[in-house]
């Protein structure tokens, strides 16, 4: 047995691997038997394995991975290393497999994605973004093929059949986002021969802790273009008068607005005396900060621009005119009023689903990343899965320096530029991580003033990300990127052809710094992990100051600290004090993301009874027979007239019509709750008490309203001409267009900070909703 598996067998709250590393032996002896079999002959192998049911006994697991890793070894010329099996070996227990960087993810996620395969699973890989789902797919596709499973991938491109076709392959590819808007538009079909999607069954989640837990709160959108409303035009000029710092103030990252007292005052007064904080009109308030928000914090040129009459969207992360997005729901008519240009079609809210919502709907989950264990008792609480720590192939021998602290934000980054101008003379490759973009732009311009040329990820494209940042590790080179930017890609020593690996291995390898420590060590961890991979040189240091976010707001005390000339503290109480604030900083992430997931217990729970009632009108025709108990004689008048097929027809489509228009209701009604719920200030009540106190009585009389409205509606529909029933003409019509969005904030978080434009996500084939 390696050292290096030895040493870590004993890893507390970890996934005993003892049961997987006696098994190495025995596989490894079949190689020699399995080299002498044709293509054919070791793809029967593999087809054989499919005679049984999971979970795999001993020896057929022995019997999966000697067959697995000979098929890579033939197709893609890589012959699995032993801790890459150990990897597959607890996916297909269901665990989350912690394999450093580098460490080969892609080959053992394939090879548990054709063990589940090959014993009649269906498997959804899930991505991070769609030019990984794409990459991987594509990059696995020969190994698949001798192993005789069915691959396909899924792109935000790919049309609603591409999407069907996809699907039904043995193991597919997916971005997480677009998994998502499929899940959320086949929610909405009105006859079951449109969904896309099969059966949850499996999901192996690469990248699983950003998936399941930076991302897992981030709701996903479907939204469809609904009636227009009225633009807000009183509240817009209302809110164009406030006086800034006096009526209102605007919070220092200029992401928040609040009224102040006197702006409360003020409005309240100009409106005519109206109690903003009213318990039993609630609906001024929203309006007011919506107005607010569009007028005080979203500005002309930066956040849109005013084209041809019409306000267009900068999408902020990618500098770009972003042409068919648009803010959700008031927000857009609210900047349209306040610009005075003509209103839209707005957006509505269908239906949305999280990402933890999204991923708990498989009945098995297992997944891989390079850090895992420090979230492992998340991964625990929310999705019951176990975390697998995977040695390394070879030992990492990177040099961690850990942080350089220093006073001011000014003295940080002067040491930063000075420690990449003598690192960058010797031309070892360095790479610089940022908070967001905006950070990494102010950096570079830095840098460039400083004569020294770097390249920066901008965010602008997956693909052209991952090109760049394959280079970071050439001779010289200096690249600039966020945390998340090129996520997936290997940086190779030397370039991605590896051309000069031996001139920057002698000058240490790649030189990861952080421009500030991230909210949460996990996230350090993970640009860490950019240097030093499979047993290469590298090194890492993170320069924080005193006034970064992280320490200002977290740190219990950020004054009294002695700095030197230039400084730096270098006092070990106050390096723990950086360690402390980010512990309190993961505190509240984990506060909020746990908040999230109460509220959305509830919300899950009513839209599944809305789901399974609407799964019977589907299937069973529920609507129909319903119809024929309420409506008994206009029902049968119908029957004689247009015949039964035609009249379930209508009856399922008006039926459906009533669901989802009540659905969409309520769920704008639990988003209007939570929200008033916070502008409320309810000090020491309980939110979520208040929340579900209101929420679930709504939902009481649901499904029995829509069967009336149905009745309603189907009281008045009528045969035409041609003998069919135009339900449109009694009013059931479904929205002209979709599009899909992901909200990266929770827009509820606090007041409309997060709905402005941060969102992704296009139009979506619009066919697929009428
Ligand atoms: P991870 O996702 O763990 O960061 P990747 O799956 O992207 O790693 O693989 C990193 C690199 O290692 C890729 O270039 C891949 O081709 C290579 N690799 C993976 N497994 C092996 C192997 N068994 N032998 C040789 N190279 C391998
Ligand atoms: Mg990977």
């Amino acid at each position: 047995m390696a050292d290096s598996v030895r040493r870590l067998l004993g890893k507390p709250g970890a996934v005993d691997l003892r049961p997987y590393t006696k098994l190495l032996e025995s596989i490894e002896a079949r190689e020699p038997d399995l080299r002498d079999l044709s293509d054919a002959e070791l793809t029967d192998r593999a087809t054989e394995l499919g005679s049984a049911d999971l979970p795999y006994d001993r020896h057929d697991l022995v019997e999966l991975c000697a067959v697995g890793r000979e098929a890579a070894r033939r197709t893609l010329d890589e012959r699995p290393f032993d801790v890459q099996l150990l990897g597959v070996m607890a996916l297909l227990d269901g665990h989350i497999a912690e394999m450093a960087t580098g460490e080969g993810k892609t080959l053992s996620g394939a090879l548990a994605a054709a063990g589940f395969a090959l014993r009649g699973q269906r498997v959804h890989v899930l991505s991070v973004n769609d030019y990984l789902a794409r990459r991987d797919a594509e990059w696995m596709a020969p190994l698949y093929d001798m192993l005789g499973v069915a691959v396909a991938w899924i792109g935000e491109e790919s049309t609603a059949e591409e999407r069907r076709a996809a699907y039904s392959a043995d193991v597919t590819y997916a971005s997480v986002s677009e998994l998502g808007f499929d899940v959320l538009r086949d929610r909405m079909v009105t006859d079951i021969e449109q969904r896309v999607v099969p059966e949850p069954s499996i999901a192996l989640i690469d990248e699983a802790d950003s998936v399941l837990v930076d991302e897992a709160r981030v709701p996903l959108v479907l939204a469809g273009a609904a009636e227009t409303t009225d633009a807000d035009v009183e509240m817009a000029e209302l809110v164009r008068h406030l006086t800034p710092g006096t009526d209102y103030e605007i919070d220092p990252e200029g992401r928040n607005v609040q009224l102040t007292e006197a702006g409360i005052d003020r409005v309240e007064k100009e409106l005519g005396g109206v109690d903003l904080y009213d318990e039993d009109d609630t609906s001024v308030l929203p309006r007011v900060n919506l107005a607010l928000h569009a007028h005080a914090l979203l500005q002309r040129d930066v956040h849109y621009v005013v084209r041809d009459g019409e306000v267009r969207l900068i999408n902020e992360s990618r500098g770009r005119i972003a042409l068919l997005q648009r803010w959700p729901d008031g927000l857009q008519a609210a900047v349209e009023a306040k610009e005075r240009v003509a209103v839209s079609d707005t957006g509505e809210v269908l239906d949305s689903i999280t990402v933890q919502s999204l991923v708990l709907r498989y009945p098995t989950r297992c997944g891989m990343t390079g850090t895992a264990m420090a979230v492992a008792d998340q991964l625990r609480e929310f999705y019951e899965l176990e975390v697998a720590v995977i040695p390394p192939n070879k030992p990492c021998i990177r040099e961690d320096e850990g942080t350089r602290l220093y006073a001011t934000r000014e003295e940080k980054e002067d040491a930063l530029v000075e420690e990449i101008a003598e690192v960058h003379a010797t031309g070892r490759p360095i790479l610089i991580g940022t908070q967001d973009v905006a950070e990494s732009e102010l950096l570079a311009k830095r840098l460039g003033a400083d004569g020294l040329e770097c390249v920066v990820l901008n965010a602008k494209n997956d693909a052209d990300e991952a090109a760049i940042i394959a280079e970071a590790g050439t001779y010289g080179a200096i690249t600039v990127s966020t945390q998340m930017a090129g996520r997936g890609t290997d940086i190779r020593l030397g370039g991605s052809d590896m051309a000069d690996r031996d001139r920057v291995v002698e000058k240490g390898g790649l030189y990861v710094m952080g421009y500030g420590r991230y909210p949460s060590s996990r996230l350090d961890d993970q640009l860490r992990g950019r240097a030093g991979r499979q047993g290469d040189p590298g090194a890492s240091a993170y320069f924080v100051s005193v006034e970064d976010d992280l320490v200002a707001n977290n740190a219990p005390e950020t004054r009294g600290y002695e700095a030197q000339g230039d400084g730096a503290i270098t006092d070990e109480s106050w390096l723990r004090m950086v360690d402390h604030a980010q512990r309190v900083s993961e505190g509240k992430l984990l506060e909020v993301h746990r908040n999230t997931w109460r509220y959305n217990q509830l919300i899950d729970v009513q839209r599944g009874v809305v789901l399974e009632h609407r799964e019977a009108v589907l299937r069973d025709d529920l609507g129909d027979r319903q119809l024929s108990i309420d409506c008994p004689a206009h029902h049968a008048e119908l029957v004689e007239a247009a015949g039964a097929e035609e009249t379930a027809r209508a009856a399922r489509l008006i039926t459906l019509y009533h669901l989802d228009r009540g659905w969409t209701d309520h769920n704008a009604f639990l988003a209007e709750l939570r929200e008033g719920i916070h502008l409320r200030f309810l000090g020491r009540r309980d939110p979520l008490d208040e929340f579900n106190r209101d929420a679930v009585p709504a939902f009481k009389g649901f499904l029995d309203e829509a069967r009336a409205r149905a009745a309603e509606t189907f009281a008045e529909a009528e045969v035409g001409e041609d003998g069919t029933i135009d339900v449109a003409e009694v009013g059931v019509k479904r929205p002209t267009m979709t599009w899909t969005y992901m909200v990266h904030d929770h827009p509820f978080s606090s007041g409309l900070e997060t709905a402005i434009g941060r969102f992704r996500g296009k139009l979506s084939a619009s066919g697929q909703m009428a």
